[in-house]
Formats: C-alpha cells, structure tokens, sequence
C-alpha cells in the first residue's frame, strides 16, 4: 500500500491539486465563489450562537437582569434565524453549481477524446487512463471532482474554524485567576501545554485516520474498480435494449449476470474491506476518534478549573470549551485535508497525463482549394503503415491514383487492407513511409478540417444517433429540408420515410422518445448513405455500403449508383464483385498490397490473377 502514494512527493501532489483548481476555475469559478460563501457562513454561523449564548448564562448566573436577558435572547433568537437562512440559501447554490461537475467532468474527457490524434483513442494506455480516472470519479469522487466537491470545502471550513476559535478563545488565556493555590494556571507554561497536548492531539488523531482511510483508498482501490467495471458491463445487459438484451434472454445470460453479480460482492462479510474494517483499519479510525476525545477532556479541565478558580464566570466555560475543541477540529480536518491531498494526486496524476496528452500528428495549415469543376487528385505513393503496437504490415508500398470522377473499386478478402487505406486517406492516421498527395502535395500540409469537407464517408460500423432522422442526415440541428428529403430518396429511403407520420422530425430509436423508430440494418445503411450523400463533397467514399441491404434494395442502389455519385470521385469497397462491374477502375487488394489494378475486363482475364480467383469464388454458387 505504501509504495504507491510515495511514488508522488508532497511538492507534487500540492503542485498536482493547485492545477486541478486552476482547471476548475477556467471553467467555472463559481464553483469556489458558491463553497467559499456557503462554509465560510456555516462554519462562523455556531460561533454567533456559542457567544450570544455565553452572554446569556453570563447574565443568569450574574445580573439575571430581566430586560438584558430578553435582550441578549432576542439577539440570539434573530442571529440564529438569519445566519441559518442565509446558510440555506448558500447551501442551495452551492448545491446546484455543484450539480454539473460530474458531466461538465465528462463532457471535457469528450473533448479531448474527440481532438486527440484518432490512432491515440484506440490505444490501449490511453484506454486504461481514462478508464483509470472514471473508475476514480464513480467510485467516490477521486480526481479533480474531489478538489472541487471536498478539499477546497474543507480547507475553507477547517481556516474559518480556525479563525473564528482563535478570536474567540483569546480571554481563555489572557483572563487571570486570582492570587492563590491555582495561580499556576496564569503560567505561560499553562498555555504552552494546553497548545502542546492540541497540536499533538490534532496532528495524530487525522494521521491515524489517514491511515485507517488508506486501506480503503488504496488497499482496496483494485477491488472496488473491478466491482465499477463489472457492474457496468453485466449490470445494463438485461436493459441495453439495442445490442444485448434480446441475447440475454435467448442464452439465459443472466446466469452470468447473476453469478458475477454475486462474486462482485466487494463489501461481503469475507471480503477484503470487511477485514479491514475488523482489524487494523478499524482500530486505527477508532484510535483516531479517542486520540481527538483526549484532548476534548483536557480542554474541559483546563476551562472549568480557571472558572472555578474565578478567572472568568460561568458563562465563559461553554464559549471556552466551544472555542478551544473548534480549534482543535479546525487544525484536525486541515491535517486530514493534506492526507487527502495526498491520495488524491495518485487520481490527478493520472487525470493530467490523460488532458495533457499531446497531439503528435502533423497539423498543417493549408487551405483546400474549392474547385467548382470538382478538378482533386489523389495519390497513394508507395504507402506502408503498421497500426500502432502491432508489428504487421496492414499496408506495404501502395501506390495508386484516382483521376477525378472515377469510380474506383476496391476489393480483397478480409483484413486485406481495404479499410486501412480509407482512415488513411482521411488522415486518421498518417502512413509509416511513402506520402499521401492531394493535387500533388501532401495531405499532411492542409488545414484538417479543410481536407476533411472534401470526403464524405459511409465506414463499414457507421453510428447513427437518437436524434430526429433530418438531424441524422445533415449531421446537424438546423437541415435544409428539401436537400434531406431528396438524398434519403437517392439512398433508396424514400418509401420508408413516406411511412413516417413525422415524417424527417421522426426520431431514431427510442433512447429520448417513446414514439422513436427503431430501423432495421439495411434502412439505418440508406439513412449513413443519405447523410454522405447531404454532405455533397467532391469525394465518397463507400465501405461494403450495401452489406446490410436486402438483394432487391442492393440491386436498386447499383441501379441508380450513377445518378447517386453524379460527378463525384467514387471509392466503393466492397465484397461482392458482381457490384464492382460499374466502377471505372478496380484496386484488388491482398496482404496490405495492391495486386492487381484494372478495369473489370482486363482483371477477369488474368487467369491466374487474384480477382479471377475471387470473381470465381463468388459466381460457382449462382451459376450452379
Ligand atoms: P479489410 O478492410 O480489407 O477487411 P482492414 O484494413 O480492416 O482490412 O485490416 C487490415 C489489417 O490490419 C488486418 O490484418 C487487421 O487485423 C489489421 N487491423 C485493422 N484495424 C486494426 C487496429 N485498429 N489495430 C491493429 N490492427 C488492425
């Protein structure tokens, strides 16, 4: 257990949750504002009541004038209302700032995931990092949520306790016994040894249960992710309508549900945390408490033996005793605090190496050229890339062109590399060796989002999202309706939408809207050829577009793929080869290579050529 905090120095784990403030402050600093003034009112709110009261039994032990003591009643009655009314409505804004951390927390992993280089998301360190730090924050808020929610909290309250104790506590030490056999509590020494026992009193009862608390935190910190991880993955199964709950019930899968359910009983009576808490985590959070117990009697002692000795009336013993054991919890909840800190660094570490990771791939700055007559070239030259982490070629040497409003076919068996130059071409990641060249410069020199507008792609595990079909087709809320409605009709949706009583503001599944429609493989494949179609760039790209589709709905598409392309530049990757036929050029792909590249013609009549092979393969069946 100890091994793993001491990796991050005390320096370090300041340094770490200063940066986790600063993050929180660029976003939103009411966040500090709001917790500032709610503790700050909180922790000062008892001190009017202990005051107010001390005058009060002062004034019953004393005077007991009538007039005073209703005045002084009246005084604490009206303080006690308005500090317990302000402290509400603090509480309440507090509480509503602080009702966003966990998504606006999200929603900034969101981004960072959507602007890093895209080989980095799919790594498996980047992966475990940011799984690392949500395991952190849905476990108890470890990581930059518990600087906001809990640190910065308690080092206001624990200063304002502090503040408000030591100004309180001041005639404790300077009012003075009367001459006789208890004058020795006037002794400066007196003091030296009441502040002695408190400071010792208030640095080890938090270090005990830092302590106790590690074997928690840490101790227990792989068990109780595990327990996150495993209820996330079967604790939805049976309710993930989409993907899993149809398999749940024909398999019986909710044995396993159950099972692991059950074995995932991180806090049973034998588990790990369980023993702790009998043993020794148990017994040091106990000895915390009694360590901090002590020092409450020495206080109470001190106090009532100067009263007793006539340094101060009665009324001063509660405001005396209430001072010096706020002191006291004051000093104990910011020692705790800086354990916290502590542990907490170990999540940040991991929360700032996720935020800080850099972008590697060249940005270029480039502007696209708009050419009304569509004039783009591109060109593999000699491209091989390697997917990070893996040793194998997905491409070696490929070089090939696309002459502008060609159709260009694209085939091979599986894991040939048929994808592979797609995410390459859209520079989701930048070829090992050899360059990639648009007009004849590469394509690492323009602007991203520039070269980007010039493809629209329909990838093989396209997503479409619970928003309303318009929404999805122009990949935006605003949509012209009209130019909707024409490329769902192209994409071969147009029966289908006329069935829609909503018609484009229909909403796709179910997941916001009970009257969502849930559309079958091959509709959801027209509704991503639409939304390609929407976007009306030079380029399309089609990866295996017609797979989901019925024959006659695939039939249809090759039918009117003319009329769908227009003068775009084509690039259809597909399986079957009877639907290359009407492409231009076709790129046969074997082992990352391009083997053979070709008109339909030339390529069937290599006999020994792999689409030979393949065209065979597919038209046995037919003609048998
Ligand atoms: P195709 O589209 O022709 O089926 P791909 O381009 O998807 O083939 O894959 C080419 C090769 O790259 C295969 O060997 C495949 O296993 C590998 N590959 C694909 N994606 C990844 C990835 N994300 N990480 C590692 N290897 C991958």
């Amino acid at each position: 257990m100890k091994d793993k905090k001491d990796q991050i120095s005390a320096k370090e784990a300041w340094a770490l949750n200063k940066k986790a403030i600063a993050y929180w402050w660029n976003i939103d600093r009411r966040i500090f504002i709001s917790t500032a003034a709610c503790n700050i009112i909180k922790a000062i709110s008892p001190y009017i009541t202990i005051y107010f009261s001390a005058q009060l039994i002062g004034e019953i032990a004393g005077q007991h004038r009538p007039q005073e003591l209703v005045r002084i009643a009246a005084i604490v009655l009206i303080a006690t209302a308005i500090m317990g009314l302000i402290s509400a409505a603090l509480q309440r804004w507090k509480n509503a700032v602080h009702e966003s951390i966990f998504y606006i927390n999200r929603k900034q992993q969101l981004d960072k995931m959507l602007s890093m280089d895209f080989c980095d998301t799919d790594d498996m360190d980047v992966q475990n990092l940011l799984r690392h730090i949500q395991e952190g924050d849905n476990w108890s808020g470890w990581g930059t949520t518990r600087v906001s929610g809990k640190i910065f909290s308690d080092v206001i309250t624990a200063v304002t306790k502090i503040i408000g104790a030591v100004a309180l506590s001041v005639t404790l030490f300077t009012s003075q016994v009367p001459q006789g056999n208890m004058d020795f509590l006037n002794s400066p020494w007196m003091v030296v040894l009441i502040l002695g026992i408190m400071m010792a009193t208030a640095i080890i009862s938090p270090m005990l249960q830092v302590k106790g608390e590690r074997y928690f935190t840490e101790g227990c910190a792989d068990e109780v992710k595990r327990s996150n991880r495993i209820f996330c993955c079967y604790g939805h199964m049976a309710i993930d309508d989409k993907s899993r709950s149809e398999d749940v019930r024909m398999y019986t899968q909710e044995v396993f549900c159950i099972e692991k359910s059950n074995a995932n009983a991180w806090a049973g009576k034998d588990s790990k945390i369980s023993r702790y808490a009998r043993g020794p985590m148990g017994f040091l959070l106990g000895l915390a408490v009694a360590v901090s117990r002590i020092f409450t009697g020495v206080a109470y002692l001190f106090v009532c033996l100067k009263a007793w000795a006539g340094a101060f009336g009665v009324g001063y013993v509660t405001q005396d005793i209430s001072a010096i054991t706020s002191l006291s919890s004051g000093v104990s909840l910011l020692l705790s605090t800086w354990g916290m800190i502590r542990t907490n660094a170990i999540y940040l570490k991991d929360t700032f190496a996720f935020f800080e990771l850099p972008n590697k791939m060249y940005q270029g700055s480039l502007t696209v050229e708009k050419r009304s007559d569509r004039n783009y070239q591109v060109e593999f030259r000699n491209v091989s890339f390697q997917y990070p982490g893996s040793q194998q070629w997905a491409l070696r040497n490929v070089s090939m062109k696309f002459t502008i409003g060609e159709r260009l076919a694209v085939v091979g068996q599986n894991g040939s590399g048929k994808t592979t130059m797609i995410k390459l071409l859209c520079r989701l990641y930048d070829p090992a060796e050899g360059e990639i060249l648009l007009n004849g410069i590469n394509i690492r020199k323009y602007n991203y989002k520039e070269y980007m507008s010039i493809f629209s792609v329909v990838f093989q595990d396209f997503q479409l999202l619970s928003l309303p079909l318009g929404q999805n087709v122009a990949a935006a809320g605003q949509y012209d309706n009209g130019w909707a409605r024409q490329c769902l009709e192209e994409a071969g949706f147009g029966p289908r939408l006329a069935t829609m009583p909503q018609g484009l503001e229909t909403c796709l599944f179910k997941d916001f809207d009970n009257k969502g429609v849930a559309v079958s493989g091959g509709e959801a494949q027209k509704i991503a050829i639409a939304r390609a179609l929407y976007k009306n760039a030079p380029f399309i790209v089609l990866d295996e577009p017609t797979a989901a589709l019925d024959p006659i709905a695939e039939a249809e598409i090759y039918a009117k793929f003319n009329t769908l392309i227009q003068d775009r530049t084509a690039v259809y990757i597909s399986h079957r080869l009877s639907s290359c036929r009407f492409c231009d050029r076709i790129a046969v792909f074997h082992e990352g290579s391009v083997v053979q590249f070709g008109t339909h013609e030339e390529l069937l009549a290599d006999k020994n050529g792999q689409y030979n092979q393949l065209w065979n393969a597919q038209a046995q069946y037919y003609v048998s």
